[in-house]
């Protein structure tokens, strides 16, 4: 598998306080992670890092072979974000939407616009976002994510606040674009049965990667 996130003895620190403390880990080309831990772990500093809209105050991050928060990282449109708190104009259409992010993005509106059949909502393209449900704007926030086939997906919290049959259906989505050869990473604060459905597991601790693996070392290791 090829690397297509290293990140190396990260420390990142806001003054006094320590978000990420000296984590390492390597994410391979079409793995699906998930990356579990309680408010404050540092799931969205990580997340933030491996984007380049922060830098870390140690160690080194590579992103499709680049240093993410270099000036001349090339690899940015190749990311896709869908942040914690998405947070779209109601009074827009989702078709409206990810028009306006296809052409910030500079990527053809059309091809933009497949991706509302692909998570669903092609039927509600030219309702008002006001009036779609959280599950639909979740998923209008991984349509915007999507736009440009980005080869790495970074996913904050997507199934947060879903019901159990919207996490479903969005966590098959997201399996299909890993099989399809996406590196995808997705944080939760919990280790429910639908994140145990990434195979690979890292779990943080306050700044600190306190586990990371296959679920099933995982649970040998509980068993211990
Ligand atoms: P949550 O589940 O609440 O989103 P998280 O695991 O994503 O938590 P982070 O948002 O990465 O955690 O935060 C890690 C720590 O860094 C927290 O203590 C947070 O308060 C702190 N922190 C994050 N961003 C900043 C900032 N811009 N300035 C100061 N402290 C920050």
């Amino acid at each position: 598998m090829t690397g297509t996130v290293r990140i190396t003895d990260v420390t990142k620190e806001y003054g006094r306080i320590k978000a990420v403390r000296g984590a390492s880990f390597e994410l391979g080309q079409g793995e699906l992670v998930a990356l579990i831990g309680h408010n404050g772990a540092g799931k969205t500093t990580l997340m933030k890092l491996m984007l380049g809209l922060i830098r870390p105050t140690g160690g080194s991050i590579e992103v499709l072979g680049d240093n993410p928060a270099a000036g001349e990282f090339t690899g940015r449109r190749q990311l896709g974000y869908l942040p914690e708190n998405v947070s779209f104009d109601a009074a827009l259409t989702g078709g409206e939407t990810l028009a306006f992010y296809a052409r910030l993005k500079r990527e053809p509106v059309t091809k933009a616009l497949e991706l509302l059949d692909m998570v669903g909502l092609g039927a509600a393209s030219r309702r008002r976002i006001g009036t779609y449900s959280k599950g639909m704007r979740q998923r209008l926030g991984l349509a915007q994510a999507l736009i440009g086939h980005p080869k790495v997906l970074l996913l904050d919290e997507p199934t947060t606040g879903l019901d159990p049959e919207l996490r479903q259906t969005f966590y098959d989505l997201i399996e299909r674009l890993a099989a399809q050869g996406a590196t995808v990473l997705l944080s939760s604060h919990a280790l429910t049965e639908l994140e145990e459905r990434a195979g690979r597991v890292i779990i943080m601790n306050r700044g600190v990667k306190v586990a990371d693996g296959s679920i099933d070392r995982l649970r040998n290791i509980a068993r211990l």
